[in-house]
Formats: structure tokens, sequence, C-alpha cells
């Protein structure tokens, strides 16, 4: 096959990880007779750097003009880069939500799966953690509470404040569909999460998930309400699958389902589109702490190029080659920094890619 992508390094550590992860691609090109063709674009600091723009209308049309976006992160050290000197819709960020909006990215996935080997950073009881889990976090991300009419004014006297949450039935088919065909790639199981109980919005979620549910007939499907499913993903992780949600719950509940991995930098993410287009990137963020040191967990990005294998070109073996490699460094003790325990050696960046790359 061959593949046209476009390849955001971005700030801080971003260039190191995505280097790492391009290293990987490569091998498994080499392995199995694809080729891809890598265009760089520039956003976030190093866009304003060059440009005086997070992410310039150029670079947003290669951006569309390709198969898939691999982003590294952007952003700097927010109390000191001139970066954030600036107005807000010229800061680094601005870039990020741009793209996204650019390119019609309305689902998020993250996974969340503890490796054996790195039980010990889960915080959850040692019988949890000896279980496992491996779930699929998938997000609303273009409505919701976050993008419906809001306003502060004052009512009889009284400031009031009024943010009002908004579906419709297309917006959650949509994303509906793709939580489903994703569980066809998995376990076969959906979790609608929501709170139907209290909330319109959520009924019409009910509604229409059901209907599409109808549709596979091969995936076990049910409903949680939100406020216990923040209790299971502590409890009882191991019972989720795809877990589908809307916008604010799944900003929640992805970051508490990310925090129960206990490792930032092993986690990555995708967000798509109505076709099989994605924007692939790491859960974290640019690091400028540890920038240019040779020391960032690449591994995020990695299976953030492995998600690209998988959901936009449908390289199914290609990507359990680079999630297999990874279990198999972890498995022989290679650690980075951020994932190693107290006294136990390290390897650097570049190191771990290298690994990984000849395990695929
Ligand atoms: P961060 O995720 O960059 O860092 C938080 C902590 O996690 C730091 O100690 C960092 O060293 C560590 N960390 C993160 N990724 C790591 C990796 N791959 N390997 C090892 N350690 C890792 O979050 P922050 O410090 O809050 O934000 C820094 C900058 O990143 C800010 O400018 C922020 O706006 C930006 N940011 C960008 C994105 C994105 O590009 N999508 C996402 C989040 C934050």
């Amino acid at each position: 096959m061959n593949m046209d992508i476009a390849v955001i390094r971005g700030d801080g550590i971003g260039p190191e990880v995505v280097n790492e992860a391009m290293k990987v691609l490569d091998a498994v090109c080499a392995k199995y007779g694809h080729t891809i063709n890598y265009e760089h674009i520039l956003m976030g600091g190093c866009s304003i750097d060059a440009y005086g723009d997070p992410l310039t209308d150029e670079a947003v049309a290669i951006a569309k003009s390709k198969d898939a976006v691999l982003l590294g992160s952007i952003g700097g050290n927010t109390q000191t880069s001139p970066w954030y000197k600036l107005p807000p819709n010229k800061r680094p960020e601005a870039g990020l939500l741009k793209i996204r909006k650019e390119l019609g990215l309305f689902a998020n996935l993250r996974p969340a799966y503890l490796y054996p080997e790195l039980k010990d950073a889960c915080p959850l009881k040692s019988e949890v953690a000896e279980r496992g889990f491996d779930m699929m976090m998938m997000r609303e991300l273009t409505g919701g509470l976050y993008f419906g009419e809001r306003y502060t004014k004052e009512i009889d006297g009284v400031m009031t404040a009024v943010d009002t949450l908004t579906y419709n039935e297309n917006e959650i088919r949509r994303i509906a569909i793709k939580g489903f065909d994703i569980a066809m790639k998995r376990r076969k199981k959906v979790t609608l999460i929501d709170k139907a109980n209290v909330l319109d919005s959520s009924r019409l979620w009910r509604k229409v998930v059901e209907e599409v549910s109808k549709d596979y007939s091969e995936v076990e499907y049910d409903v949680m309400l939100v406020d216990n499913c923040a209790m299971q993903l502590v409890k009882d992780p191991a019972q989720f699958d795809v877990v589908l949600t809307e916008n604010m719950f799944g900003d929640i509940l992805s970051d508490e389902a990310s925090m129960i991995t206990g490792s930032i930098g092993m986690l990555s993410s995708a967000s798509l589109n109505e076709t099989k287009f994605g924007l692939y990137e790491p859960s974290g963020g640019s690091a400028p702490d540890i920038a240019g040191k040779n020391i960032a967990n690449p591994i995020a990005t990695i299976l953030s190029a492995a998600m690209m294998l998988r959901y936009t070109f449908d390289l199914d073996k290609e990507a359990d080659a680079i999630e297999n490699a990874v279990k198999t460094v972890l498995k022989e003790g290679y650690r980075t920094g951020d994932i190693a325990k107290a006294g136990e050696a390290t390897v650097k960046c570049d190191e771990m890619g290298t690994l990984i790359a000849q395990r695929v």
C-alpha cells in the first residue's frame, strides 16, 4: 500500500518522539512491502516562529490532501515561553483547535491498556491491576456542552450563568457507527455512558445508539450511567471494551481511564472524521521540562502510529506487529525514565525507538 501522511513534529519533545514513530513505521513498511510518503508541516510554537501564525492555511491544505496526520505535540512552558504573551488566537494551542475544526474531527479515541509489566504504576488495588484492562474511550469532540450557547447575565437582580447542551441525532449516529465499527476490530462490546435518568440529550443518545446497535448483531451493547461508570473504572475496569460517550463525560472519564494506566508516556490517541481520515497523536503534551534531552518516552507516539495503520489504512496485521513489538521490549525489561522503577536502568528515547523497530 502507498500511504500519504502529513507529519507535524511540533514543539518540545514532539520532534524526538515523532522521529521514533517514523523509524518504526519505516520498519513496518520494509517488512510488509508498503511505502509511506511523509510531508512535514509546521504547527504550534515552531509555526509561530516561522510564520507568526500557529497554523497557516497552506499547512491545513496540505493536511487535508493526505490520508492521515501524525502529530507529536505542540506548545511550550506556559509560564516562561514568549508564545504565551500573544493573544489567545495566536498561541500554539490555537493551531490544534484550528486543525481539529478544519478536518472535522468529531470522534476522539483513547485506548487505556494496562501492560502487565507496568502494573506497579497502576494506582488501583493490586487485585484489580492483576486482572488488567484494555478499553477504548471514545469521546464525541465537537458537540454538547462545550459548543452550546453560553452567557452570564443578571436575571431578576441575580447573576446567572447558562450553558446549553445540544446534540442532534446525526451527530450521535455518526459517532455511534464509528464506535461499533471499532468494537468489531476489538472484543465486540460497546458501553454507552450517559445520564439518561436526568438529561434529554442522553435519552436521545440512548435511542439513536440503540438503533445503530441493531446493525451490529455480533457486538454486545449495554448502557451505564456516568456516575456509575466513574466508579466502575476504578472497581472493575476489565469489564469495558469500547466506552462510547458525549463530549463532557468523555473529557472527564478519558482522563480517569488514562490515570489508572499510570503512565502518560504510553498513551496514544486518535481523532477521526466521517471518512477514514484521522489525526494521530500522543495523549501527553510537549513536556518542555525534558525536551531536547533524548529522554522522552516515544511509545505513546509509536502506538498512535499503530492506530493510524489500523483505523485509517485497515492494516490490522501491521498495527498488531507494532503493538506486539512494544509488549516485547517491555517484557525484555527496557524502560525509559518515566516508566522505570527507582534504581532501574533506562534507555534513551532514540534507543527505545530502535528497539521497537527491530522487533516489528
Ligand atoms: P505534558 O503532558 O507536556 O507534561 C506533563 C508531565 O508528563 C511532565 O512532567 C512531562 O515531562 C511528562 N511527560 C509527558 N509526556 C511524556 C513522555 N512522552 N515521556 C516522558 N514524560 C512525559 O503537560 P504540561 O506540562 O501540562 O504541558 C506542556 C505543554 O504541552 C503546554 O504548552 C501544553 O499546552 C502543551 N500540551 C499540548 C498538547 C498537544 O499537543 N496535544 C496536549 C497537552 C498539553
